[in-house]
C-alpha cells in the first residue's frame, strides 16, 4: 500500500478530496462524525473508497500519513487534537488539490462579498470564452474538478476555514475584499487569529502574481505593513485617492492598471456601494488576466446577481420585500441597510456568533421603522435594540416574521431580511431561511 490519506468530513470538499486521492494512488479512508449524504456515499462507493459515518475510528485514522480536514470541522475537535499530538500533517482540500494542477488560480476571500465577487469573476471569464472552473465554497469542489476536468483557470472562493489549513498553495491572483469580525467563536474569540487566516491568501505569492484589495479597510492597511508582500499590489477604492489603481470618477468606473479600462458606473449590473467594490475587484482581476475590455464591460453589465444576496422578492401592497438571508454577520447587514432608499422593517436574529450591534446602531436609528427579532434566543436583541423605542416583534418562525412585517410596514417602505446571524437555530441553512422567506412573502 502507498501512503495513507484520511479525509475527515464527507461533504462536497471531503468527497472530492477522496476521489482525487484515490485517483493519485493513495490508500484512502473517509470518516464523518455525522451521516454522509447519499450522493457522496455513491461517489465514494463507485470508486471503491472506504468510508465510515457516525464515528471516528481512531485506529483507522491515526495511522494516516496526512489528513485532509473539511472546513466545517473545528481545529479543536477531539479527533484533530489527537491527530496533531501524533504530528500528522492536517491540510485542506484546496491545499491538496493545488498539488495536482498547473491551472492559474484566482482566489477570493474576505468577510463579505466573496460569493458575489467569485461568481462575477467566473461570469467575466466565461463571457471571454476562457476554459474556467468555479470552486471553493460554491458548486463542485476543486479536488473533484482537478480529478476529472482539465481547466486552465480556477476561480475559487476561500473561507478563513479553508485558508487555515493551506501552506504551499499558490494564488496567481489573490483578492481580499475586507476584514470585519466574523466566526470569532472558531478563533478563540481572538480577532487577530481570524485576520491571520485571511492573510494566508497571499502566502507563496511571487512578483509575477497579483494582490487585489480594498484600500480603505483599516485592518488590511494595518496588516499590509507587517508583511513583506512580493506580489504586485492592486488597491481599489470607491473614490480616487492616493495609491489606488481603480476607483470611480465623474460617474465612471476606472481601472488604470495593467491596462486602462473604463465604463459608465450606471451600466454596472450590481448596485450599492458594496457591489461597486465587488465589481471593481472582479474587473481588476479580469484585467490582470488579460481579458479584453469589451468582455469585461459586457459581463459587468449583464451579471444576474446571486440568490439570497439583496435579492428582490416581490412588491406587496406597495411594500418591497428583499431577501438578504446570506447576511450572516453584522457588517453585511450594515451594507444592506446602507443601500436602502426607503424606511425599512428589518428582520434580524438567529445564531449569534459573538455579534457587536453597535456597528449598525446609527443606521437602524436612521433607516428602520420597525424591527422583527427572528430567533430562538432574542434576549441580546431586546437588550440592545429595545431602548431605541421602535416597534418590535419577537417571533420564532419565518411565517410569523413575514406576517409581523406585513402588519408593521407602511406603503412605500421596504421589508428587509438581513439577519446578522447564522441560521442554524431555526433553519437548515441560510438558503433554507431565504427560501422560506420568499415562499411566505409570495403567499401574502
Ligand atoms: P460572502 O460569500 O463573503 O458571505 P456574499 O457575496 O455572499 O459574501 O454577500 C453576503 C452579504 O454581504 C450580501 O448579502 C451583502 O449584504 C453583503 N456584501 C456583499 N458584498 C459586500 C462587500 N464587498 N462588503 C460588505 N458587504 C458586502
Amino acid at each position: 500500500m502507498g501512503q495513507r490519506i484520511v479525509v475527515l468530513g464527507a461533504g462536497e470538499s471531503g468527497a472530492g478530496a477522496a476521489v482525487l486521492a484515490m485517483k493519485k494512488g493513495f490508500d484512502v479512508f473517509v470518516s464523518d462524525m455525522s451521516k454522509i449524504k447519499e450522493q457522496y456515499k455513491e461517489m465514494l462507493d463507485s470508486r471503491g473508497i472506504q468510508w465510515e459515518e457516525g464515528q471516528h475510528t481512531e485506529e483507522l485514522i491515526l495511522n494516516a500519513d496526512e489528513v485532509i480536514k473539511s472546513p466545517g470541522i473545528p481545529n479543536n475537535a477531539p479527533i484533530i487534537l489527537k491527530i496533531k499530538e501524533k504530528n500528522i500533517p492536517v491540510i485542506s482540500e484546496i491545499e491538496f488539490a493545488g498539488r495536482y494542477t498547473n491551472a492559474k488560480m484566482i482566489c477570493i476571500t474576505g468577510s463579505n462579498g466573496k460569493t458575489t465577487t467569485t461568481s462575477l469573476i467566473y461570469h467575466i471569464f466565461k463571457t471571454a470564452g476562457l476554459n474556467v472552473g468555479l470552486a471553493g465554497n460554491i458548486g463542485q469542489s476543486l479536488a473533484l474538478q482537478v480529478a476529472e476536468k482539465n481547466y486552465d483557470y480556477y476561480v475559487i472562493e476561500l473561507s478563513s476555514f479553508q485558508l487555515d489549513n493551506m501552506y504551499k498553495f499558490h494564488a496567481n491572483i489573490a483578492i481580499l475584499m475586507n476584514i470585519t469580525p466574523d466566526h470569532l467563536d472558531r478563533y478563540d474569540h481572538n480577532m487577530q487569529n481570524y485576520v491571520d487566516a485571511k492573510f494566508r491568501i497571499i502566502q507563496n505569492q511571487t512578483e509575477d502574481d497579483a494582490f487585489i484589495f480594498w484600500n480603505d479597510d483599516p485592518i488590511i492597511q494595518r496588516e499590509l505593513k507587517k508583511y513583506g508582500i512580493h506580489a504586485k499590489l492592486y488597491p481599489f477604492s470607491a473614490v480616487k485617492e492616493k495609491g489606488v489603481i481603480a476607483y470611480t470618477e465623474d460617474h465612471k468606473v476606472i481601472i488604470t492598471e495593467p491596462i486602462a479600462f473604463n465604463m459608465e458606473q450606471e451600466e454596472l449590473a450590481l448596485t450599492g456601494t458594496h457591489n461597486l467594490y465587488n465589481s471593481l475587484a472582479a474587473g481588476i482581476s479580469a484585467n490582470v488576466a488579460g481579458i479584453h475590455k469589451e468582455a469585461i464591460r459586457e459581463a459587468l453589465s449583464d451579471f444576474k446577481g446571486v440568490e439570497h444576496r439583496l435579492e428582490k422578492v416581490a412588491r406587496v401592497r406597495g411594500v418591497d420585500y428583499i431577501n438578504d438571508s446570506k447576511a450572516t454577520n453584522v457588517n453585511s447587514c450594515w451594507y444592506a441597510l446602507q443601500s436602502m432608499t426607503t424606511k425599512t422593517v428589518l428582520i434580524l436574529g438567529g445564531k449569534d456568533k459573538g455579534n457587536d450591534y453597535n456597528e449598525i446602531a446609527d443606521l437602524v436609528k436612521e433607516k428602520c421603522s420597525g424591527l422583527i427579532y427572528l430567533g430562538l434566543h432574542n434576549e441580546k436583541l431586546h437588550a440592545f435594540f429595545d431602548p431605541m423605542g421602535l416597534p418590535i416583534a419577537d417571533v420564532q418562525s419565518m411565517k410569523d416574521a413575514v406576517e409581523a412585517a406585513y402588519k408593521m410596514a407602511k406603503k412605500g417602505e421596504t421589508v428587509l431580511l438581513s439577519p446578522c446571524c447564522a441560521s442554524f437555530d431555526l433553519f437548515k441553512s441560510y438558503e433554507d431561511r431565504g427560501d422560506q422567506f420568499k415562499a411566505c412573502v409570495r403567499a401574502l
